[in-house]
């Protein structure tokens, strides 16, 4: 049986998969903040769902940038007490079996490719827009060869634009589009925000974030996720994207993400397989 598991800021969660294709009923708890009892919960909530049986491999994301051999984060503002903490050699001594990490944003990047909206296409660019913004770039079913992961979120829009509110740098992209962003600049929660104006604003600055990832990563197709995608139009990311980019004689497809929370789940399944087999 395969593990597969998506630690968020605010959820995790578990599930498990018998026949390697199809996830059974995800289990989803609240992230405890201390990483030894996360670590607990993880164990506890495992060997429910595994019933006794093996787990053979698992893989799973977490939100931050991870360590060069993808064994801890490194860094993260929704997770600070799991920062440098063992995590894939704990969950390795509690199961005996091989285990694969991934920044949480490019294995959604890889569910998506495989079994969502990227299905058919060999270059998928995938960049989520929520509390923060990340992404991934993948390449014939798998997440490209990287050093320290791939940060489209930091991509600098305007080299005097407002502050970042991960790292305070000026411009980045995050700063404009991500649902903290809005929440500091209109003092509520993204959801509660109506103005189309508002949200029209927010689809012509992702255009550029849009834009240049093209630039780099030339994708066959390119995948919108996350939650502000509910309120961001497609529509006009395409409009403006197509007066903007005009170095390529077309711009790839814009798609929105398809598999909503399970994306982490789908591609972590696909992870494990491709290292286990
Ligand atoms: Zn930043």
């Amino acid at each position: 049986m395969f593990l597969v598991f998506d630690i968020g800021g605010t959820n995790m969660r578990l599930a498990v998969s018998r026949d390697g294709k199809s996830l059974e009923e995800p289990k989803i708890l609240k992230t405890p903040k201390d990483f030894d009892e996360g670590m607990l919960l993880f164990k506890k909530t495992v060997l429910n769902l595994s019933d006794g049986e093996k787990i053979k491999a698992a893989a799973g994301g977490i939100a931050g940038p991870l360590d060069g051999k993808k064994e801890m984060l490194v860094n993260s503002p929704n997770l600070p007490g799991w920062i440098k903490k063992p995590l894939k050699k704990t969950i390795e001594k509690f199961f005996g079996a091989p285990i694969f990490i991934e920044n949480d944003a490019a294995i959604v990047g890889l569910g998506e490719a495989l079994v969502g909206a990227g299905i058919g296409y060999a270059i998928v660019a995938y960049i989520t827009v929520s509390t923060g913004v990340g992404g991934a770039r993948i390449v014939d079913g798998k997440i490209d060869r990287n050093k320290m992961g791939f940060e489209p979120g930091h991509q600098i829009i305007e080299i005097n634009g407002p502050l970042c509110p991960r790292c305070g740098i000026p411009g980045h992209l995050e700063g404009y589009v991500s649902g903290t962003a809005l929440w500091n600049k209109y003092g509520k929660p993204p959801q509660d925000i109506t103005d189309k104006k508002i949200w029209d604003e927010v689809a012509y600055y992702l255009t550029f974030g849009v834009h240049n990832s093209l630039l780099h990563w030339s994708p066959d197709v390119i995948v919108l996720g996350g939650s502000m995608m509910k309120s961001i139009s497609l529509e006009k990311v395409t409009e403006n994207l197509d007066k903007i980019l005009t170095i390529f004689p077309k711009a790839p497809l814009v798609k929105r993400a398809e598999l909503g929370d399970k994306g982490g789940l789908y591609g972590a399944l696909a992870m494990a397989k491709q290292h286990y087999e």
